[in-house]
């Protein structure tokens, strides 16, 4: 990927001096899954109101509620139309954003609930798992100039050849909060979460994990795409597009110790995701990502000849089934060889049943599959402009014992897949031997 610049675009807080800040604040499932966390919550709200920030906050469904729509659709018929489905899953979003303009209203700021049509929110036509289009919003950007505050619905929208409710596919209010922010040209997007920022690792696995004050957008993509589950991918991609800075903190760092948004001090707390320029203090590792949900197939004595990789992995990317790590064996005899690759472990019975079909029509071959592999990265921008973390990496885990299956890299990344039994060996011993502990 090149270098993006994007200087052009940059609607730093320091740039807008002299105006206050505008701020999209994002609550996750869990910082409203009841009433009490609802008016924690609006406490936060009511920080920002109060320090003359104008805000628009973008509500998820109350933790469990979304599994819960989705399981009752199911229910109902396994084979379902899929505007239905949007039409029951989107509500769990629509009770939040209610509640919390209640409450905020009882604590006597002026505060409406939006859901995605009246914004409006207007996506494409792939219900369940929409993208948004464009937010036109000139009423909601009224409304908020006038320091009303805007509590809209996360993860749904409109689909206006039909006029249907669509929804953005799982966690998709991260991306809901990104695109309103670019919308609405917000200075900052704060995504108010259940952990306080972006960590080294996961802190289950290393005590020692420290959080990252800054990630760039690249660094951030790699993470959330290699199992680190903070923010949907998508929220990523479209918050480096737009170059807008988002926020990762916790909801439950109490309101009175969270500073307003404020030019000087917004970089105290939670982890900034930015362009890379804003990154004074570059290391060459920043992270390490973990992923278990891996499967790793095996086709054997395949024929060594022009066109086989193609035959494979062409039904498979028709089934829409994404393979990841591929490996190509040295065929000893010329004729036939071994391909290793790697695709979700969720996605293992389909890829099976594919291969099946191409197995019968390429002539045989033997298939070996397992579920019981993870995928451990290193990430980080300086890989760049240094040679050798790939070497120190598997030097490393070979002390360890540990024996690496497949290995795939990118400019910033290497990825090894390995014995799940091992990763959480692996994660600790990278994470010491590029002292991502240390501050
Ligand atoms: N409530 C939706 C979900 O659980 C969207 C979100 O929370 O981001 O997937
Ligand atoms: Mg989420």
């Amino acid at each position: 990927m090149s270098r993006r610049t994007g200087a052009a675009v940059k609607t730093g807080l320091g740039e807008r001096a002299g105006r206050m800040p505008f701020v999209v604040m994002k609550f996750g499932g869990t910082s409203v899954a009841n009433v009490e966390r609802i008016r924690n919550v609006a406490r936060h709200v009511k920080r920002e109101v109060e320090a003359g920030n104008k805000v628009a906050v973008v509500v998820s469904a109350m933790a469990g509620a979304t599994n819960q729509l989705v399981a009752w659709v199911r229910e109902a018929s396994p084979l379902h139309d899929a505007r239905e489905y949007d039409a029951v899953v989107a509500t769990g979003e629509q009770v939040t954003a209610g509640l919390l303009a209640i409450v905020l209203q009882s604590m006597g700021i002026t505060a409406r609930s939006w859901q995605g049509w009246q914004v409006p929110i207007v996506t494409d036509n792939a219900h369940g798992v929409a993208r948004i289009r464009d937010i036109p919003g000139a009423a909601l950007r009224t409304r908020l100039e006038q320091g009303e505050v805007a509590v809209i619905t996360g993860f749904q929208g409109i689909e206006p050849a039909r006029n249907r409710v669509s929804t953005l596919g799982r966690g998709g209010s991260d991306t809901s909060a990104v695109a309103l922010a670019v919308a609405v040209k917000a200075d900052l997007c704060d995504i108010y979460t259940d952990v306080d920022g972006v960590y080294t690792t996961d802190p289950r696995i290393v005590p020692q994990a420290k959080r990252l004050p800054k990630i760039s957008y690249e660094e951030m993509l790699e993470m959330a795409s290699q199992g680190s589950k903070v923010l949907q991918t998508r929220s990523v991609e479209l918050a480096m597009v737009h170059n807008m800075r988002v926020r990762v903190l916790s909801s439950f760092t109490p309101p009175e110790d969270v500073t307003p948004v404020d030019p000087a001090t917004w970089d105290r707390i939670g982890t900034i995701i930015c362009d890379e320029d804003e990154i004074v203090e570059q290391r060459v590792v920043s992270g390490i990502a973990y992923a278990k949900d891996e499967a790793k197939i095996t086709l054997l004595n395949i024929a060594d000849k022009p066109g086989i990789a193609a035959a494979v992995f062409g039904p498979l990317a028709d089934a829409n089934i994404n393979v990841d790590m591929i490996v190509q064996n040295l065929s000893a005899d010329g004729k036939s060889t071994d391909i290793t690759f790697t695709v979700q472990g969720s996605e293992l019975p389909r890829a099976l049943e594919v291969l099946k079909k191409v197995a019968a029509k390429l002539g045989a071959f033997d298939i070996k599959s397992s579920n019981d592999v993870a995928k451990v990265s290193v990430i980080g921008i300086g890989m760049r402009s240094h040679a050798g973390v790939a070497a120190q990496m598997f030097k490393a885990l070979g002390e360890k014992g540990i024996n690496i299956l497949a290995i795939s890299t990118s400019e910033i990344k290497i990825s090894v897949l390995i014995d799940a039994a091992y990763a959480e060996l692996a994660v600790r011993t990278l994470h010491g031997l590029y002292e991502l502990g240390k501050d």
